[in-house]
């Protein structure tokens, strides 16, 4: 062993400290109590740990050479690693505005932090839904193993956020607070009654008298005048609720609620330390309305849910993969409304799904509250990964949107979208150099968008049809990738802090 964290120097070549098969991923080369550390990465493009020097015999399954010893890239590893740089370790963001980068594929991230290095917002590198999880065959450790790498090998040490997306399940709470994620998304969608949307008067009383704390409810809210502000704007929100708002909130949301403040303690008993804890509601049938938005956040805060963010529904048509749909001025008012209450309430931030390629309001969110917001994206980065294999292997691409369009109809199902199939062109009659059009037409978008799953779990004889290849792909085009990302994402960045 050839202690070279004692002796390298910035200057140097770190090739020169490396076994002869490895050359050192440049951004990622740190020493810290007489040991070197660097990813490494041999001539087939495989990355490792290099660790040279006293820390050497703290990690795992090592293979040692003359100049060191090299290690997987596994989570255990990783922290390890993040005893010596914490940077490596998810943080919170707190009441500081976050975005969030999901990465499906799993090789995103260094695109990511290229897109998120100008620091107005605090990155969210790992951020999948189980259901994601699951319709990729990953789990929460290889979804935040693969982030902390990505972080180490850009040495990116500005921190950043691991969300566990839409939770459903105290298991899930579990799985993901162990992995260590820091930011828990609960999603109480199946305990909210939409239903109460369309109910009469009288069955909305009968089920609201069924409600234990029915009668503390009509105090707390018959009668009662609720003011919300934006100072800076000199906007005040002024409203107060009528029988039938009170019931009509409390029917739909009150078991969720109630469903929310459980997930909070489950996290709460797991947690070492502070998290960070959003409310869902974005996915239930129709806009969330600044009463019904009071009642959720004034239930949990007044439960002790310490909410960090709150998810509502937004008005107007919020879909996968396109341009917000609806009319931008109602959903100026709806959004003043839904600050002016998180303000107020609060303050906790707003949180906007789906948040991907909804330029049409960007310039109104950064309005209002440029440094309040989360937004979470997901699928857009996947699009991006799609068109680097639409120029990089087009026979491949082409294979993609023929599995995309075959499983489209049974993988839209959870998801509400306008798609019309007939304006999609024929993906045989496209020369190869039009098929990146595929990812600038809305309707095609949106197929590619939600069948991810389908194309990366579907098998032929036991063997992934496409995931490999896909891979391979973009690993072999990795370049190209990360600066599409950087600039795609630094789009909506760009827009959300007001410079363009
Ligand atoms: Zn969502």
């Amino acid at each position: 062993m050839n202690p070279a964290g004692m002796i390298y120097l910035a200057e140097q070549n770190i090739d020169d400290f490396l076994p002869d098969k490895y050359d050192a991923c440049e951004n990622s080369v740190r020493s810290s109590e007489g040991t070197l550390f660097a990813m490494v990465e041999d001539r087939r493009g495989n990355r490792a740990l290099f660790v040279s020097g006293r820390a050497e015999n703290k990690f795992e399954g090592g293979e040692s050479f003359e100049e060191g010893t090299v290690f997987p890239l596994t989570l255990e590893n990783a922290r390890k690693l993040s005893e010596f740089f914490s940077w490596l370790k998810p943080k919170i963001a707190g009441s500081d505005s976050a975005f969030g980068c999901g990465d499906r594929i799993g090789l995103a991230t260094p695109g990511h932090i290229r897109a998120v290095e100008k620091g107005d917002v605090v990155p969210v590198l790992a951020q999948q839904s189980i259901r994601e999880m699951e319709r990729t065959g990953r789990n929460p450790r290889s979804v935040l193993n693969t982030a902390v790498w990505g972080v180490f090998r850009e040495g990116f040490e500005e921190g950043f956020v691991a969300d566990a997306d839409h939770l459903k399940s105290r298991e899930s709470v579990e799985k993901t607070a162990s992995a260590g994620y820091t930011m828990f998304t609960c999603d109480p969608s199946e305990e909210v009654e939409n239903e109460a949307d369309r109910m009469s008067s009288d069955k909305l009383e009968s089920k609201f008298s069924r409600i234990d704390d029915s009668e503390e409810l009509v105090d707390r809210y018959i009668g009662k005048e609720f003011t919300a502000t934006l100072d800076k704007f000199d906007y005040k929100y002024e409203s107060s609720f009528s029988w039938k708002d009170l019931m009509g909130a409390a029917v739909k949301y009150y078991d969720a609620v109630l469903f929310a403040d459980r997930m909070y303690n489950w996290v709460d008993e797991k947690v070492n330390g502070n998290f960070d804890f959003e409310v869902s509601v974005d996915e239930t049938e129709n806009p969330t309305s600044p009463l019904e938005h009071i009642f959720v956040a004034n239930e949990l805060l007044r439960r002790g849910v310490n909410l960090t963010s709150l998810a509502p529904r937004f008005v107007g048509d919020i879909q996968k993969a396109i341009d917000y749909i609806g009319d931008l001025e109602k959903f100026e008012e709806a959004f003043k409304a839904h600050c002016a209450i998180a303000e107020t309430l609060g303050p906790y931030k707003l949180s906007l799904h789906s948040g991907s390629d909804k330029f049409s309001i960007y310039p109104i969110i950064s309005k209002y509250a440029k440094d309040k917001i989360h937004v979470k994206t997901a699928g857009t980065s996947y699009l991006e990964a799609l068109r680097v294999i639409a120029k990089g292997n087009p026979d491949l691409f082409r294979r993609i949107c023929r599995i995309a369009l075959e499983r489209f109809p049974e993988d839209r199902a959870t998801y509400h979208m306008t798609t019309d199939l007939s304006r999609i062109p024929d993906v045989d009659s496209l020369d190869d150099d039009e098929l990146p059009e595929l990812l600038d037409q809305d309707d095609s978008r949106q197929v590619l968008h939600v069948t991810y799953g389908s194309v990366l779990s579907c098998e032929e004889n036991g063997e992934p049809l496409f995931k490999d290849e896909l891979k391979n792909v973009l690993r072999k085009n990795e370049e190209r990738y990360f600066s599409r990302l950087k600039d795609h994402i630094g789009h909506h960045l760009d827009l959300l802090a007001g410079r363009s």
